[in-house]
């Protein structure tokens, strides 16, 4: 399979120092477009070697451990929403999880599945379902839940995902549910469906 390779140190620290400058001295407006259809790799985390390609992608953990590699259309990508219940609030230690679901039969393992621990429980899931969630062991990162009323789909998150251009394009959320427990000084996703409760 083609892999794009990362981007080189020198080029990041280009990007970043634009960044830099359009806070402070450039209108958005001035800036020339960014090509989200290509692959972008900011520094982030520990392992550097995510890749991404016309039909897949990986997820790699802060620590780099674990790595995950998916499907960036159907049908072994099922859904792509952001989740603001209670529990997500926890589990995330913010105030909404960012979340896509993969079909277990297009989901692989590319590393460190034996470094994941999981932590299930269902007392606050509405639904009843139990709800296990899979952590890296060294570093923390939740790297997918799943859910016993969704048998053979894994809820990955957007952030752990190596391609920053794919949290913006393919793997866009379509729908934000339990908004009504959304914190008050946060406002919808833009261009997002805004759904009361539960929209899975
Ligand atoms: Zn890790
Ligand atoms: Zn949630």
């Amino acid at each position: 399979m083609p892999r794009h390779p990362l981007v080189p140190a020198s080029s990041r620290q280009n990007r970043s120092l634009r960044g830099q400058i359009s806070l402070q001295t450039t209108p958005r407006s001035c800036l020339p477009p960014v090509d989200r259809s290509k692959p972008w790799f900011p520094l982030a985390g520990s392992a550097m070697d995510g890749w991404s390609n016309e039909e897949e992608a990986t997820a790699t953990c802060f620590c780099g451990a674990v790595q995950l590699k998916f499907p960036t259309q159907g049908p072994g990508l099922v859904q792509s929403f952001i989740c603001n219940c209670g529990d997500c609030h926890k589990i995330t230690a913010s105030m909404f999880a960012s979340n896509f679901t993969i079909a277990d039969s297009h989901l692989t393992h590319v590393r460190g599945r034996e470094n994941l621990s999981t932590f299930s429980q269902s007392r606050t899931v509405a639904s009843g379902n139990t709800m296990t969630n899979h952590f890296c062991k060294t570093c923390g990162t939740l790297m997918y839940r799943v859910s016993s009323g969704f048998p053979g789909k894994s809820i990955l998150r957007i952030g752990t995902i190596d391609d920053f251009h794919l949290h913006e394009t393919k793997l866009k959320p379509s729908v934000e549910m339990f908004i009504e427990r959304r914190v008050a000084w946060l406002k919808g996703a833009e261009g997002v469906k805004q759904v009361e409760g539960s929209a899975l």
